[in-house]
């Protein structure tokens, strides 16, 4: 360990903490670096002619342009698609403009840059750099942590996990243990592997955590702290069995967090994300309900808001936090419009965008549907109706984008009706409501979708995941089958684009791809075959309709003049492949704004060795907040 990593030392940390955008070391506008990688001698050239273009070849350029589907050249120009076509053509359009012909590509496919509409990064940080034991394949820059398949297997390859540790006092956090597939964990069984070296175990929910007796002492957890905790937590705890869960996880949260989310923990949890989406192909990104802890936002900012940083990313209001705290409907907007001055550099607000959330997640079945589910059990809501209400109104009137959280067919209603009421009351054009998950809903309200103008951004993951087990429990075959009803969409001509939610479902844009056009459980079964898609409906899912979905298509999301030269670099055409192989095309890397980077530079997992001199209040706060952000995202998911 030593040697191989660099461990952050407390200077670092403190830096990590506390240095906010001066961390990014440069701050480039849009479309200013790539003057700073000219030479001199371009430059003063530059005065009398046309800039230099690079023309990339390839075995075939997929642009979803209708007016122009394949191309076999792109010229690029300041970071800017030029023009594209044959390699001909592309030569006679640049005349005597200064250009060079790059083969790189010659062998593979380019398609426009994947967007990733909706994943969490300072979540997918944390779960992520754990040792990662799951339900499914998670396929890292550094390897591929499998499946595990039963209890046995997990308590093996956690072992393992602790053994081959160094250091015999860091903590150990796992991340991806499932009780429905795996069956309950306790304290004693987590003491069998270690009694003197903490060991933590987060649930694939995020809304659950075990606890070794290690942990417990460690954290200063004891029978009195437990009995000490609010009604419900204390209901939401075990002790002896080092279970928390729910309310019981929170109120354990303060002595646990320097285990968990230390700033150490969030940058290589950051880097390593940063390093996983770009493998995947991801040349922008986006985190509707952005961190409201400005610490933890800084810290965020040192990793993503580097001029290094393979892809922009932006952050959309979190206005359900916002409306409740601020009585004042101006206020509301105001406070809004203030957090832009967090960003800069490569991370940015997503200007008079919001997010709000209608019900509650669906992994744990907590949507609002309209008839009862099978079991009795019965849905939740995120925000009170009138809360909703109030936001939905405020937000619209000031002119934003309003992005909601929705999961439930009662839940779409509740949205449905907000929006019809306000479009009566103040109409808007193009003002894209989108509807964000989109799990279940019923048939009727596809048409109410598209006569209200709304869009959708919907997980196809759900449907792999979660169909078979839905079909069975809670919602019954029907519903199941019908979750994320894309089919129903495209017949209707409502723009849908896909997102992942990352750490919710793998954030990998061919994966979701597959998710969509295929519809395939692990049993084999093919839930709602009719609401398949075709993979060139799915790639437009993550290109230039999820461009849309951002109010960015016309900067990205196709390859045409003038656009971002934004592609993803693929070793194969995932429309023309078998759909099973979609989700096995190779990536080689991505062209983001005229920058080529290929994948594959990331080389080993991250440090995660504890610090040894001590912290204080400052690094617990920041620690305590980054962890509760954390599983606030968790608890409205999951
Ligand atoms: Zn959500
Ligand atoms: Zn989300």
């Amino acid at each position: 360990m030593e040697g191989e990593n660099e461990t952050m030392t407390r200077i670092d940390r403190r830096k990590f903490i506390g240095a906010g955008l001066a961390g990014a070391t440069v701050m480039w506008p849009l479309g200013h670096a790539f003057a700073l990688t000219d030479s001199l001698s371009d430059l003063g050239g530059s005065i009398v002619s046309p800039p230099q273009a690079t023309i990339y070849t390839a075995r075939e350029i997929i642009t979803l342009d209708p007016s122009r589907p394949v191309a076999k050249a792109v010229a690029v120009v300041n970071g800017r698609i030029l023009w594209v076509g044959s390699l001909e053509e592309v030569v006679r359009i640049l005349g005597d403009q200064p250009h060079s012909v790059d083969t790189t590509f010659a062998d593979h496919v380019i398609v426009p840059g994947f967007v990733a509409q909706h994943d969490h990064p300072v979540l997918a940080a944390l779960t992520m750099s754990s040792e990662i034991l799951a339900i499914e394949d998670w396929v890292l820059p550094y390897g591929t942590a499998r499946a595990v398949r039963d209890k046995q297997d997990f308590m093996d390859r956690l072992t393992q996990a602790v053994n081959k540790r160094s250091d015999p006092d860091e903590p150990v956090l796992s991340w991806g243990y499932h009780p429905a597939f795996y069956g309950p964990l306790t304290r004693e069984e987590l003491d069998s592997i270690s009694a003197k070296r903490p060991i933590l175990v987060w649930a694939r929910s995020c809304h659950e955590m075990i606890l070794n007796s290690a942990t417990l002492r460690r954290g200063g957890v004891t029978e009195a702290v437990v009995d000490s905790f609010g009604a419900t937590a204390k209901a939401q705890s075990n002790f002896d069995e080092g279970r928390f869960w729910e309310q019981g996880l929170f109120a354990v949260l303060p002595h646990i967090a320097s285990m968990v989310a230390t700033p150490e923990r969030l940058r290589a949890g950051l880097e390593l994300t940063r390093d996983y989406m770009h493998a995947k192909g991801i040349t922008i990104g986006n985190e509707p309900g952005g961190i409201l802890a400005k610490s933890v936002q800084d810290g965020v900012n040192v990793v993503f808001s580097s001029p290094d940083m393979p892809f922009r990313w932006s952050f959309i209001v979190d206005a359900k936090s916002i409306v409740a705290k601020y009585a004042d409907d101006a206020q509301v907007v105001a406070e809004s419009e203030k957090l832009a001055s967090w960003y800069g550099g490569m991370t940015s607000l997503a200007p008079k965008q919001a997010k709000l959330f209608a019900d509650g997640a669906i992994y744990s079945q907590l949507m609002q549907v309209r008839a009862p589910y099978l079991d009795g059990h019965e849905g939740e809501w995120m925000m009170d109706k009138k809360l909703f209400e109030r936001a939905f109104h405020i937000y619209w009137d000031a002119g934003y984008q309003i992005h909601v959280h929705v999961n439930g067919d009662a839940g779409l209603d509740r949205v449905l009706d907000t929006l019809e009421v306000n479009l009566r009351r103040n109409p808007r054009y193009d003002h894209r409501t989108i509807l964000m998950h989109f799990a279940v809903s019923a048939p009727d309200q596809v048409d109410r979708i598209k006569t209200l103008g709304a869009i959708v951004s919907g997980n196809p993951y759900y449907v792999t995941a979660l169909a078979d087990q839905y079909a069975r429990v809670g919602l019954g075959p029907e519903r199941a089958d019908a979750m994320v009803r894309l089919g129903d969409l495209t017949r209707a001509g409502i723009s849908w684009s896909l997102h992942s939610d990352m750490p919710m479902a793998p954030g990998d844009p061919l994966f979701l791809m597959w998710c969509a056009v295929n519809r395939v459980t692990p049993s084999g079964r093919v839930p709602g075959p009719h609401q398949r898609v075709s993979a060139e409906e799915a790639l437009r899912g993550v290109t230039i309709e999820a461009a849309y979905s951002l109010k960015l298509e016309e900067q990205i999301g196709t390859i045409v003049p003038g656009k971002r030269a934004n592609l993803t670099i693929l070793e194969d055409n995932p429309l023309t492949v078998d759909p099973m192989s979609i989700k096995d095309v190779k990536v080689w890397g991505t062209v983001m704004e005229g920058r080529v980077l290929p994948t594959g530079q990331a080389t080993s997992k991250a440090s995660l060795e504890q610090p040894r001199d001590g912290r204080d209040k400052q690094e617990t706060e920041f620690e305590h907040a980054a962890l509760r952000h954390a599983l606030n995202v968790a608890h409205t998911h999951l």
